[in-house]
């Protein structure tokens, strides 16, 4: 039976002759193609499920296994990469190579491997059902999380700090993307998704979204302290203007005091009469405590 790579072929081109190019490739070569199937990332997994948190399912390497049982030599390879890398890592894998080659036949290290790396952070080996945001086909615990990938933010400090829009970060989430879309041959930006208490929080590299944001600005240093300067442009003008409106408010209180000060005076000016206090110990006592004559002035009403 000829191998599904083979059959592949002589589905599309027809003309061509069945011809294998991947198995007799080089052990190394195929064995470095599996180690790329290995780590796997769907960005959006999180905004497609409703798992409220970071523990995504990982999807069983399926690629990977489809490697292995495309044939013998591809099953072969695969494993021996598999064995590999559990040898390389056994200080966190804990894998014990069997002592006879009869044991080691009976072997499957990369069904070992997949069975580990689903419960096991893949940096630590500790036990863990947490997602990597950033590789979410990868267990990975919060603290490995952070060494491996450090300077994660967020979407919404990526389009504040650096002054991008969505479409630019997220193209693929925009269905005007490809009209959106105003840097050809730029690659996509790397992010993640994880839901916490239900909200989608997507998650960037700073230094990625620091890149892009050069190639889109031109100058970003440049770019970012006009932009500060005209933020302290627009602040200075709202002061300024809560400025004179709260001088306007003041002078119109005024206005209005002065306005009523002046018809009372207008209604009591009639029944007014002074009178002093004809008390001198008294009237002394207050001036010289600063009181002036004036205040023992009094209004008097005629009944
Ligand atoms: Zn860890």
């Amino acid at each position: 039976m000829p191998p599904a790579a083979m059959v592949l072929i002589d589905l599309v081109e027809d003309a061509m002759p069945s011809r294998d190019y991947f198995t007799p490739l080089p052990a190394e070569t195929i064995q470095q193609i599996a180690s790329y199937l290995y780590a796997s990332h769907v960005p959006d997994k999180a905004r497609q499920d409703t798992i409220s948190s970071t523990r995504i399912p990982p999807k069983s390497s399926s690629d990977l296994l489809s490697l292995a049982s495309t044939c013998k030599t591809l099953h072969q390879q695969t494993n021996n990469w598999a064995h590999h890398f559990l040898h390389q890592h056994r200080s966190i894998t804990k894998y014990k190579d069997f002592k006879t080659a009869k044991a080691a036949a009976k072997q499957i290290p990369l069904k070992e491997l997949l069975q580990w790396s689903s419960r096991n952070c893949v940096f630590c080996g500790k036990k863990s059902a947490r997602s990597a945001i950033l590789m979410n086909d990868l267990r990975c615990c919060r603290d490995c999380d952070r060494e491996q990938w450090p300077n994660k933010i967020t979407k919404t400090e990526a389009l504040k700090k650096f002054d991008l829009r969505e479409h630019q970060i997220l193209p693929g989430q925009h269905r005007l993307s490809k009209l959106l879309a105003q840097y050809p041959g730029v690659p996509p930006l790397r992010y993640g998704t994880y839901r916490s208490a239900g909200v989608l929080t997507t998650m960037f590299l700073q230094e990625d979204v620091e890149a892009f944001a050069e190639l889109a600005h031109g100058d970003l240093k440049g770019h970012l302290k006009k932009r500060e300067e005209a933020r302290l442009q627009r602040q200075l003008k709202r002061k300024l203007k809560a400025d004179e409106r709260e001088l306007e408010a003041v002078e119109a209180a005024e206005a209005a005091e002065v306005g009523t000060l002046r018809d009372m005076q207008g209604n009591q000016g009639d029944a007014r009469e002074v009178i002093v206090i004809d008390n001198e110990d008294y009237t002394d006592d207050r001036i010289r405590n600063g009181a002036s004559e004036e205040m023992f002035t009094l209004p008097v009403w005629e009944n």
